[in-house]
């Protein structure tokens, strides 16, 4: 047999990974390649794209030392052609090789480019627990798509936090424990910091010359960029972060952009860390009575649960998910999602921080940016090509569903059973911000309330038709039926007046 081309991408960078699995050392030649495509189709953050470099060529490191043959294209290599099917093209020709190996990409867009590739051999992702078309069967014909009951089919598959046949401690989910607000006194671990090598100094250059005006701040990056340091990184949240993980899931607080959150996402959708092998690391803590159930569960059920759910749909609903906009959501995206110059504390907070770590945490994203876009009718495309950019844990397969079903129901109720739509008072409750906002978020309207408060009934309003017919929303549709027709038509124009200031 001749050898074989073995492609891996930018966020493959697992040596289980299929097309490495299978391969031959001794015959087959591995392609890695930085591309200006990949890397500008949107505006990434700097760091995004000095993580995905960074950890290739590390990566690139490591296979050397396993004894694998390694093509490497820098992006700056003058011959690069800028994309990944020109790379290929040239590395088939430059080792005489005519056929391909590579494990199916992340993204609809790329799978459907690979497909046409008639030299190409596309193995399935093998580091999910629930393949695409296993998902597609399960999910076909289901009334009501629920995660919930997906989880406990992978609790069940893999036997996480289950005794005898029963969920640990008696209950699948104990998420209505994980909702406190955080006090800023709490004492806070800091993710570790990882002073980059001379490797990693090298891309840090080369991002900072080639995309000097993208988002993002790239002074002071110390993330992860190998195997061993992501698993000191997770080993670090184990020890420090677990224990109070789920309480304070949802909290928000100003200055501590990571509270209890693992900040694991980026190595983990790089493929730097195994998804099973972190949740049975936790459970192991649980076991050992070093963390209380509630913190392991929430743990493990946005891995299991949250992370192969959004990526089933994902795959299930390509193409055409993309496109989706349920709500009929038109107007453009402000420009203080990409500058954070905006009266609104919370936003400006998460913006920032944004900025300078390529980090939100889930209830950020999904109840102060992702909920503020909903309530003004934000087109979710735009949306979700910010999102795509800017965090750096972000791929198509996992920001889309979060973005455009979980945040903007714009799939109409297929991946969220009711839209996630908050005033200022949630925001209030679970974090500090509203203490130093110019708005007043105890004023339902004039000309200082809280921009949620007064989007908030709009939006019951301008969907009322559609939410009255779902009964997590339909007390909220009460409420506003039952308010008179003068306060109906003052919310209404102060909100209007609101979105007209935005546009
Ligand atoms: C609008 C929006 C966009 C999002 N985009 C992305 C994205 O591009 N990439 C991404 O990995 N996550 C995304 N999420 C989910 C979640 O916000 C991040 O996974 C999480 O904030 C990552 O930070 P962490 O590692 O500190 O996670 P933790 O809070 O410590 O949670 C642990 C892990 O659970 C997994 N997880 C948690 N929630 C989800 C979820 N809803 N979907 C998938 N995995 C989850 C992640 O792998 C995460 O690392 C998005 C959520 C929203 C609301
Ligand atoms: S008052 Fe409103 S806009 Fe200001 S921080 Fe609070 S929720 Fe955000």
């Amino acid at each position: 047999m001749t050898g074989r081309l073995i492609l891996i991408l930018g966020d493959q960078l697992s040596m289980t990974v299929a097309s490495l699995a299978g391969g031959d050392r001794s015959g087959d030649v591995v392609l890695m390649a930085e591309v200006l495509a990949e890397a500008q189709y949107v505006p990434h953050h700097k760091r995004k794209i000095a993580l995905v470099f960074a950890a290739m060529r590390h990566f690139r490191d490591e296979l050397i030392a396993d004894g694998w043959r390694v093509d490497y294209v820098r992006l700056d290599d003058p011959e690069n052609s800028g994309t990944l099917g020109g790379e290929v093209r040239r590395a088939m020709a430059r080792h005489g090789l005519s056929r391909v190996v590579v494990t199916e990409p992340g993204e609809w867009r790329l799978l459907a480019e690979m497909r046409s590739w008639d030299f190409a051999e596309l193995l399935p992702d093998g580091r999910f627990l629930a393949d695409r078309l296993g998902f597609a069967a399960w999910a076909e014909g289901r009334k009501g798509l629920r995660m919930e009951h997906f989880y406990r089919l992978m609790r069940r598959k893999t036997g996480l936090l289950i005794e005898g046949d029963q969920p640990a401690g008696g209950r699948w989910n104990f998420d209505s424990d994980n909702r406190k607000p955080a006090a800023a006194e709490l004492s806070m671990p800091r993710p570790p910091r990882f002073a980059p090598d001379a490797i990693t100094r090298e891309v840090l250059e080369l991002v900072a010359e080639r995309f000097p005006d993208n988002f993002g701040v790239l002074e002071g990056f110390a993330m992860a960029v190998t195997r061993a340091d992501a698993e000191a990184a997770f080993a670090h949240f184990l020890h420090h972060g677990l224990a109070q993980f789920g309480t304070y899931q949802d909290a928000m607080l100003l200055e501590q952009p990571f509270l209890f959150h693992a900040f694991i996402a980026p190595q983990l959708n790089l493929g730097l860390l195994d998804p099973l092998d972190l949740c049975r690391k936790v459970e192991a803590e649980w076991r050992g009575g070093r963390v209380p159930l509630n913190s392991a569960e929430g743990f493990i059920r946005q891995i299991i649960g949250w992370r192969e759910f959004v990526r089933g749909i994902y795959w299930w609903r390509m193409p055409g998910y993309d496109r989706e906009n349920a709500l009929d959501a038109r107007c453009p995206l402000p420009a203080f999602y990409w500058t954070g110059k905006t009266e609104m504390a919370c936003i400006r907070a998460c913006v920032e921080q944004t900025r300078d770590h390529a980090y939100a945490h889930h209830i950020q994203r999904l109840m102060v940016t992702g909920n503020f876009a909903l309530l003004a009718g934000i087109d979710p495309h735009e949306l979700h090509e910010w999102y795509l950019a800017v965090y750096a844990d972000a791929y198509e397969w996992v920001e889309l569903p979060n973005t455009l079903g979980m945040s903007q129901f714009a799939d109409g109720g297929l991946l969220a059973s009711k839209p996630y739509a908050a005033s200022g008072a949630y925001i209030n409750r679970m974090s500090n911000y509203c203490s130093g906002c110019a708005h007043d978020v105890k004023a339902k309207a004039g000309p200082r309330a809280c921009p949620f408060n007064l989007l908030y009934w709009d939006f019951i309003a301008r969907h009322r038709d559609r939410l009255v017919r779902n009964p997590r929303m339909v007390q909220m549709v009460r409420t506003w039926d039952r308010f008179t027709d003068e306060k109906q038509a003052q919310l209404r124009r102060d909100a209007g007046r609101f979105l007209d200031r935005l546009g």
